[in-house]
């Protein structure tokens, strides 16, 4: 198996189940970091704010610099700024979006807003709904966070921002621009900020449609890990395979 300098590995599924972390992927970025190696997290979770998910990998013993956790509320602050910057922008969604958007300095707005940005939100109502469709038919950019239609809890399955971005798009006559994964948004800032090779760079993740694709699209090599998500026969009858195809991060062979 190749050898990385930047390991970029979901969270869910790959790190952990829930409450539960995954002892073969914990060891498994341990001997990386202790080889000097860049361990980076990447997950479509908006809600959480960098400092929570920081302190959830902590206790699960797994050490993190705050700037190697990438979000998609992060990479959809970025990508507004980039895109369409001094836009005001008018947000559905939770503290860890409201934090991405004032890092990056983003004008928030309630009327008449240059852009409309949906994370999770599981506070929202009929009227933050209602507002955003009509600054959406005024002429607002609609852009997402994650286009996950359901996400896991202790339980069972819920509604996932893609359930309300659908709604939206059905509402608004819009489709929305995402940045979650399967695009590769989040690879692509990582890319920058470590001044990266494509070929230095490997996504490991449990889920094909988002991780393994996000990697595939990117042009890096991906590792599918069967800890989560995609079952391993659905991963191994895709047309295009991971570089890898792993039980666990315990058969990454040491080096
Ligand atoms: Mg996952």
């Amino acid at each position: 198996m190749g050898e990385y300098k930047a390991y970029c590995l979901d969270l869910d599924g790959t790190m952990y189940r829930g409450k539960e972390p995954i002892v073969e992927a914990v060891n498994f970025v341990t001997d990386c970091q202790a080889e000097g190696a860049e361990t980076y997290f990447i997950t479509n979770n908006a809600a959480l704010t960098r400092a929570a998910q920081q302190k959830k990998l902590a206790e699960f013993g797994v050490l993190t610099d705050i700037d190697h956790i990438m979000n998609s509320a992060i990479a959809l602050a970025r990508y507004c700024k980039q895109y369409y910057a001094g836009a005001s922008v008018m947000m559905i969604g939770e503290e860890g979006l409201e934090e991405a958007l004032e890092a990056e300095q983003i004008t928030l707005t309630t009327k008449n807003p240059d852009v409309v940005m949906m994370g999770l939100d599981r506070q929202i109502t009929y009227s933050k709904l209602a507002e955003a469709c009509l600054a959406i038919r005024n002429g607002a950019r609609f852009l997402g966070t994650n286009q996950d239609v359901k996400f896991p809890t202790e339980k069972g399955l819920v509604p996932g921002n893609g359930s309300f971005l659908h709604l939206m798009e059905v509402a608004s006559g819009e489709k929305p621009i995402v940045v979650g994964k399967p695009e590769p948004h989040m690879l692509q800032f990582i890319q920058q900020q470590g001044a990266y090779e494509k070929e230095e760079m490997v996504m490991i993740g449990d889920n094909y449609d988002t991780d393994i694709l996000a990697g595939i699209r990117y042009g890096i090599d991906t590792a599918y890990v069967a800890t989560g998500v995609t079952p391993l026969d659905e991963v191994l009858i895709k047309e295009l395979l991971p570089t890898y195809v792993l039980s666990s991060l315990g058969d990454w062979p040491k080096k």
